[in-house]
């Protein structure tokens, strides 16, 4: 009955926009005072100013989640489950409205954005289900009158810092694990996209979620560093999980040794997306566009490079360049959009930089290479470079735009070491019909993730995350929740 009545909750788009943080199940600014602009990426224009938090905002947060954590750790599992389907009914709910939000400040067209908003509430139903079935072991018996098991607890405060290119899915499939598995949570969003997340505050409060179980700070860009930092030295935070960039990462990683806190690091990628001459080449150009494209290419696991067998190169340069130069570019609010701006000016100018380097270096534009400056100062048209080779930077550097470097290759084991040529291992792809080099390849390539003619791979069902210096740890998955618990041994002697 109560959810229910609670489905029904819809908001307006209005009334999704908050500026505070959110800390002990309230609305409140920064202790500074001080705020930040948050900007829609297609016009530049100010959609909010948010609170600019730092060292006492975070402690605030801490505290807040140190005092929820008994009450939510004793919580019953099914109780802590229907807190999460109430949430995840909540965000369904309101899908258009947070669709509409998340193309405001991050840029991507309503369908994607809507399209995010269901990916990131299937975490939620997904966790809310795993809550319930968090077993333990009982050992058998090595000895007489004692008994041996293991139980699982939940690691305690969960602090969770993430990107803008999901602003609702990264944050969600970091929340719902965590509150799943009976810890609180201290949070801070990235300062390009704050507002979706905060928007997710509303939601969870209103599905029960209580207070100080979840806690959300804003920060500009030159305060992140300092908001964060008091997580890091603070003792009673025992995880950090984080999506961004390797050097961030790595960051978190040394700056929390003090404390030996667990980490979940999903970084970047340079993924590889290997065609070969036995390939259907239609379904590898269907594929490429739809992982390279997504977001504009603006996402970890996008393929940054894309290796072609020399026989069958011409052929899929052509088909692909076709579709790419028919790609309509536009604002979000363009119903017909299907790349919209790049988040903001420092993004736009590493894929300018990375394609001029490329034509530098011999790199041919099929189409594309330029800026779309007449639509405004954050487009780049989608770029097809043919003649693409391991010396220019967009080899060794994600792009993270709308840019197809073609390689050339000529038998498979230059293609497999080409592909792992990178200190990178999220994901990878590759198309091809015969079934004893899928299984060759596929154990070969040195990734997380292979997508195997397959270029849609994420699934809340499925184990997402890196290897070498794209991070470790899993998000969704049976594995998802492992991160936010601890076992515990339990030894009862002296038993009859
Ligand atoms: P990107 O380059 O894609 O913005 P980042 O790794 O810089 O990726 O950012 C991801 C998240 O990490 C954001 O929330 C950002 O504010 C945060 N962040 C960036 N630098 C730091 C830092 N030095 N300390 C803590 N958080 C940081």
């Amino acid at each position: 009955m109560f959810m229910e009545t609670i489905m029904m909750k819809r908001f307006e788009l209005s009334e999704l926009i908050r500026s505070d943080n959110f800390i002990d199940g309230k609305w409140v600014t920064a202790a500074s005072g001080k705020r930040f602009a948050v900007t829609d990426p297609a016009t530049g224009k100010v959609i909010a100013q948010v609170a600019d938090s730092g060292y006492a905002d975070a402690r605030a947060a801490t505290d807040a989640a140190a005092r929820a954590f008994p009450a939510w750790r004793d919580a019953l599992p099914k109780d802590r489950a229907a807190v999460l389907h109430c949430w995840h009914a909540l965000i369904v709910e309101n899908a258009d409205a947070l669709g509409r939000l998340i193309s405001l400040e991050q840029g991507k067209p309503f369908a994607e954005g809507r399209g995010e908003v269901m990916y990131g509430a299937s975490y939620v139903a997904w966790f809310a289900e795993e809550a319930t079935r968090i077993y333990g072991d009982i050992i058998p018996q090595q000895q007489r009158g004692k008994r041996m098991s293991a139980i699982k607890e939940p690691v305690g405060i969960v602090a969770a810092i993430t990107p803008w290119n999901f602003p609702l899915a990264m944050i969600a499939r970091k929340i719902a694990p965590a509150l799943a598995a009976g810890c609180t949570v201290v949070g801070k969003p990235a300062e390009d996209t704050p507002l979706t997340a905060l928007a997710l505050m509303i939601l969870a409060h209103e599905a029960g979620v209580p207070a100080g179980a979840l806690n959300l700070i804003s920060a500009s860009r030159e305060n992140a560093q300092a908001a964060v930092a008091d997580w890091l030295e603070d003792g009673r935070v025992r995880k950090i999980t984080f999506t961004g960039s390797t050097p961030v990462g790595k960051y978190l990683a040394r700056e929390s040794a003090g404390t030996l806190k667990k980490l979940s690091l999903e970084l970047g990628g340079n993924a590889p997306f290997i065609v070969f001459d036995d390939a259907d080449l239609d379904a590898a150009v269907a594929g490429l566009m739809a992982s390279k494209f997504r977001n504009g290419g603006q996402t970890c696991v996008c393929p940054n490079r894309v290796y072609v067998q020399s026989s069958v190169y011409d052929r899929f340069a052509a088909l692909l360049t076709k579709r790419v130069a028919a790609l309509k570019v536009a604002p979000a609010t363009d119903p017909e959009a299907q790349i919209g701006p790049m988040i903001n000016a420092r993004a736009v100018e590493k894929i300018e930089r990375h394609v001029n380097d490329a034509i530098r270096h011999g790199a041919r534009a099929l189409t594309g290479g330029k800026r779309l400056s007449e639509l405004g100062a954050n487009y780049y048209a989608p770029t097809v470079l043919a003649d693409a080779t391991p010396d220019m930077q967009l080899s060794c550097e994600e792009t993270f735009g709308p840019v197809v470097p073609l390689f050339r290759f000529n038998d498979e084991a230059q293609a497999v070491r080409a592909a792992n040529d990178t200190p990178f291992g999220l994901a990878s792809y590759f198309y091809s019909q015969d079934a004893r080099r899928i299984d060759r390849v596929s154990r070969l390539l040195e990734a997380g993730i292979v997508g195997i003619n397959e270029g849609a791979i994420s699934s809340e069902a499925a184990p997402f995350g890196g290897v070498k210096e794209s991070g470790y740890e899993r998000e969704g998955s049976k594995y998802g929740l492992d991160d936010y618990l601890s076992i515990k041994y339990l030894c009862q002697g002296n038993l009859a």
